[in-house]
């Protein structure tokens, strides 16, 4: 290995692996050198029907394990063809070709990764007859369980005892049950997982995945298979410089044990970004050796459940440090829930233990929306009306203009008006309209536990406009040990071990105010910053600085 905190791997297509002479991949990997520092390379045999013949991979296996590369395989589940070119796992001849597929490919190889075409979209009349009266997803959830045991893990162990077989999953996490994506199921039955973290452009791409996602879902799988989530793995499609060294910073901070830069014949192609991944992981790596393993608010995912899609990776983006679990995260101190954890039908009983407990929990007002008929009035009534209002005028705390805390947005924001009992509920953050005022963030006590209720933007996006003020107010509610003091745009990632990063994914030069929760601190560079940490204030139970950030950059450090 290169480095000493993760491994770097890259993967070479079957079309390029059949088609490319040795000299050409010869040429490509002393080009690919010079730029990046790669450990690994994972070779698909099979590709929307490119199969590539057995000598041919063994010359290229060679190829890469004399210029000092670990080599594994690769199987891409597509068909050439229209939608994506996802097989139809109904078909008999295509069950029968992937079991083929994939006993070659373990016979070649002691590791085989699925890249993550491996869904199914089909909605052919041996599908739509397959599926009878139940929906999509549970069908096809059905279906790609029976593929992953009695396709491709029956016919791969059979062919190599040995194997280690590996399923990516792919970036889009909010769907894949309606495609048959089986997180709770498939991950106990492979041997370990592998994670999309590649959010590209986040704004003119249709997927429309926020930046925080690169961290966020490797979170989630690594608490889905502790342990064993392998790798992530991200690429340069529609990717400027900044998001595609962006989705690389996030997936080392999620702490991936591989960073998989898919793919090898583009490191070649481009080797502006292969150097800016390079130039990175050399800069990172002594970085990444320091931090200890990602703690945060706790927030819960449950399987197959999109609620507010996305929402959690929005907030991610406002200093909020997340930790995601697929189940109820019962004995974390504050507990911050989206619509999603709805799809747990027993939520609201969890919840009023957690309130019993004494602990915090942050719901949305789109969660208490979906626990309007299921009890979560019995906890603390309110209503989200289905009336909006739209300002840039918001007040952070209890008694607004008593002590002038009144601030301003960078845009008008529209969001749904709640509407609660006077002093039954405390107004921490409310949001003005003309001779009238709307509940932004509400607080009610339950036993000894605080449940708030946070009013979430009809566009989630807007939540980046929201005042630095109302944020921190919202920050200083959830008990870390560090939090920032300014706007949106800025992420926190906080590690058990007194070390923490904050991330600009903004695109113009910041300065962030850290607050750390104790008197007498001190901060410790982990990278070169442009300007040493300033001390801003201190206090009883406070030591706070000023941090200066690049657009899009980060600073680490510890604190002593
Ligand atoms: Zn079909």
């Amino acid at each position: 290995m290169h480095y000493k905190s993760f491994r770097n791997a890259t993967y070479a297509p079957a079309a390029y692996v059949k088609e490319s002479s040795l000299e050409k991949i010869k040429a490509d990997i002393e080009k690919v050198g010079k730029y990046v520092k790669l450990d690994k390379i994972y070779l698909e045999t099979y590709r929307s029907s490119v199969t590539v013949e057995r000598e041919k991979m063994e010359a290229v296996k060679k190829l890469f394990t004399d210029s000092g590369y670990q080599v594994s395989g690769g199987i891409t589940t597509t068909v050439a063809g229209p939608l994506m070119g996802s097989m139809c796992f109904t078909d008999p001849e295509n069950r029968k070709k992937l079991g083929e597929v994939v006993a070659l490919t373990a016979e070649l190889f002691d590791e085989v990764i699925l890249d993550d075409f491996y869904f199914t979209n089909c909605r052919c009349e041996a599908c739509i007859k397959a599926k009878g009266e139940r929906d999509w997803a549970t069908f096809r959830l059905a279906l790609m369980q029976d593929i992953s045991e009695n396709v491709i893990l029956k016919n791969a162990k059979a062919a190599n005892p040995n194997v280690h077989m590996i399923i990516k999953f792919p970036n889009w996490y909010e769907s894949f049950q309606a495609c048959g994506y089986n997180t709770e199921e498939e991950p106990p039955v492979f041997d370990s997982i592998y994670t999309g973290t590649e959010t590209r452009d986040p704004h003119y791409t249709h997927q429309n995945l926020p930046r925080y996602l690169s961290y966020f879902l490797p979170r989630w799988m690594e608490h889905i298979k502790p342990g064993k989530n392998g790798g992530g793995w991200y690429d340069l499609f529609e990717c400027d410089l900044e998001d595609y060294v962006q989705q690389a910073y996030l997936t080392v901070f999620a702490k991936c044990r591989e960073n998989m830069l898919f793919c090898f014949p583009l490191l070649a192609r481009f080797p502006l970004y292969t150097a800016a991944a390079g130039a990175f992981y050399d800069e990172i790596d002594p970085v990444a050796a320091q931090l200890g393993e990602p703690v945060g608010v706790a927030c819960y995912k449950p399987f197959h459940s999109p609620g507010e899609r996305h929402l959690y990776d929005f907030v991610g983006m406002l200093g909020i440090p997340l930790e995601p679990y697929p189940a109820y995260p019962a004995d974390a101190p504050v507990v911050f829930l989206t619509a999603d954890a709805a799809w747990d039908g027993d939520l609201v009983g969890k919840i009023k233990k957690s309130l019993l407990a004494g602990k915090k929990v942050i719901i949305t007002s789109g969660l208490y929306s979906a626990l309007a008929e299921k009890g979560i009035r019995e906890i603390l009534p309110l209503d989200v009306t289905n009336r909006k209002v739209t300002s840039d005028i918001f007040t952070n705390n209890g008694f607004g203009q008593n002590s002038h805390a009144i601030s301003k947005a960078a845009a008008p924001i529209t969001m749904p008006r709640v509407t609660y009992n006077t002093n039954d509920f405390w107004v921490m953050s409310a949001v003005l309209t003309p001779h009238d005022s709307h509940p932004l963030l509400l607080r009610g006590s339950y036993g000894e536990g605080w449940l708030y209720v946070l009013t979430v933007p009809e566009t989630f996006a807007d939540l980046y406009n929201l005042p630095a003020e109302t944020l921190t107010l919202l920050r200083g509610e959830l008990e870390l040990p560090v939090t920032i003091e300014c706007g949106g745009k800025i992420g926190l990632f906080l590690y058990d071990n007194d070390t923490f990063i904050v991330q600009s994914f903004a695109k113009l030069p910041e300065e962030v105010t850290v607050r750390i929760n104790r008197s007498g601190a001190t901060l410790t560079p982990l990278n070169d910053t442009l300007r040493l940490p300033q001390k801003a204030r201190s206090g009883d139970e406070e030591s706070v600085f000023t941090v200066s950030l690049l657009p899009g950059h980060y600073a680490a450090f510890k604190v002593n």
